[in-house]
């Protein structure tokens, strides 16, 4: 069982897969893995509040907004598909290149960056809908969206 609090209500339960549904407000999201770690410290949370707390976890920087250049070299080198199916870029954030993800925990990720890179990678958090910017702004548009929608995340109602 993964247990995760509802970013609705609250409420800690579990679920038998990173999507499911809060048994008291009925809220269906899919849990980051960070979210599963953190359940039961989390709480109500609001996407931003969400992300910052799978930032501090990690111990990276959370970018609410994405003034900084894309590592364009390495962005090129990695491919758009890997990119997108990735659901993240490289950036240089003070002379560190960093891959801008919704959670450094994501299964494979590290691996596959390694990988990739011979590296061991450097993270910072962000919106998933900045992350496509930067995507868009390096690659172009991309009209393909099954390629990138990987992890589908509900944005928490914030009313
Ligand atoms: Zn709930």
């Amino acid at each position: 069982m993964l247990p995760r609090d509802c970013p609705k209500c609250g409420l800690t339960f579990n679920a038998i897969n990173a999507y499911g549904q809060c048994p008291d407000c009925r809220y269906a999201f899919e849990a980051l893995p960070t979210q599963i770690i953190l359940s039961g410290h989390l709480g109500k949370t609001s996407e931003s509040d969400l992300l910052a707390a799978i930032a501090a976890y990690h111990q990276v920087p959370f970018l609410v907004s994405l003034d900084y250049p894309v590592e364009n070299k390495l962005a090129t080198e990695l491919g758009e598909a890997f990119c997108r199916c990735h659901s993240t870029i490289p950036i240089k954030i003070d002379g560190t290149v960093r891959f801008i993800v919704n959670d450094p925990a994501i299964h494979g990720l590290v691996d596959d960056l390694l990988d990739k890179t011979k590296q061991l990678p450097e993270f910072a958090v962000s919106d998933i809908s900045c992350i496509r910017k930067k995507q868009n702004e390096h690659f172009g548009c991309s009209t393909r969206r099954s390629s990138i929608d990987i992890f589908p995340m509900e944005i928490p109602d914030r009313t």
